[in-house]
């Protein structure tokens, strides 16, 4: 990030930005806060979704005429009940360290490592989770999460048509998802049984405030006595990479190379493909001494 585009993150922050006729974004010159989808009208190809607005901020977003904050439309629920936990679109980060949830869901954990790895207090406070999934940063610190836990997303179109998708198949890439146009990640699920597992998670970055170059998460569920991975940084989009029972360390090698294949591995600036698939694999190690299996 340049020292142009953080301050222009840190005042929007600051100044509060997002609720300000005034903005970075040299293209904006229209800014929406509807309380309901059907005040919008017809999706338009230069409208932008905005929720925390901690990416949005920081880069020019040359193609955006008109920003639609969704904070007005009554999204930000974290709701438990007796299926699971309900993450609403607009929900902060810091939310899912303050509210308190059900004692057996003890997976709520691998959500407040996820926050926890993320940056600063004020990033935190302001970004959502869905806009973190939505950015679809191969580095992502939730989606591996949600993927582990087996999470279901709710997707709307501005004309109200709805589908529901595992979270496995929303992130198709770096910075790509399966959205279309307008369509909004309304909310994302985890069930309750997913929440009761023993999670663990990694993530390793080679500079202390960088992005991550390889992050794995693992689950372990005690009722099929099974072990699984979600892995992601090292890699464009979350892999899910499931043993049959408890895999030993030794095990670990094969079980990664017969799910990811070789060519999946990113190979940039930050790190060689190699060392990225190195690295996944310590995690997975050390990932599988936290379990209690
Ligand atoms: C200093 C700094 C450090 C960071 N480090 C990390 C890191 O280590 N790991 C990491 O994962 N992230 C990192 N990030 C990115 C950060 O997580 C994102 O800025 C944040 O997750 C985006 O959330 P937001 O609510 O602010 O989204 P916004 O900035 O409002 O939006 C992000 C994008 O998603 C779209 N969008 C948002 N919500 C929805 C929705 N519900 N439906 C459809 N589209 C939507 C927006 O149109 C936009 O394209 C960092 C950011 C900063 C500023």
């Amino acid at each position: 990030m340049g020292e142009y585009t953080f301050l222009s993150l840190e005042t929007a922050m600051v100044e509060g930005a997002r609720y300000s006729a005034t903005m970075d974004l040299h293209s904006v010159d229209t800014y929406r806060r509807p309380k309901n989808l059907q005040e919008l009208g017809d999706w338009q190809p230069t409208w932008a979704w905005l929720a925390g607005g901690t990416w949005l901020f920081t880069e020019p977003q040359s193609q955006v005429q008109t920003l639609v904050d969704m904070q007005e439309l009554g999204w930000d629920e974290l709701t438990v009940t007796p299926t699971g936990l309900t993450i609403g679109a607009t929900c902060p980060m810091q939310r899912l360290i303050s509210d308190r949830v059900p004692e057996p869901w003890i997976a709520m954990q691998a959500l407040q490592r996820g926050v926890q790895e993320l940056a600063s207090f004020k990033v935190q406070t302001l970004a959502t989770v869905a806009g973190n999934l939505c950015l679809a940063l191969p580095a992502g610190t939730f989606a591996p999460v949600m993927v582990l836990l087996d999470a279901e997303y709710e997707l709307w179109t501005p004309a109200g048509a709805m589908r529901r998708v595992p979270a496995q198949q929303f992130q198709t890439g770096a910075r790509q998802t399966i959205l279309q146009p307008g369509e909004v990640l309304r909310s994302m699920h985890i069930p309750a049984q997913s929440m009761t597992w023993a999670t663990s998670y990694h993530r390793f970055c080679s500079a202390s405030a960088g992005l991550a170059i390889a992050l794995v998460t693992a689950a372990y569920d005690p009722v099929a006595q099974r072990v699984r991975f979600c892995i992601g940084a090292s890699v464009g989009r979350p892999y899910l990479v499931q043993a049959e029972g408890i895999p030993t360390t030794a095990q670990l090698a094969d079980l990664l190379d017969a799910q990811i294949p070789a060519s999946a591995y990113l190979d940039d600036t930050l790190a060689s493909a190699a060392y990225r698939r190195h690295l996944t694999q310590v995690l997975m190690a050390r990932s599988l001494s936290d379990l209690p299996c």
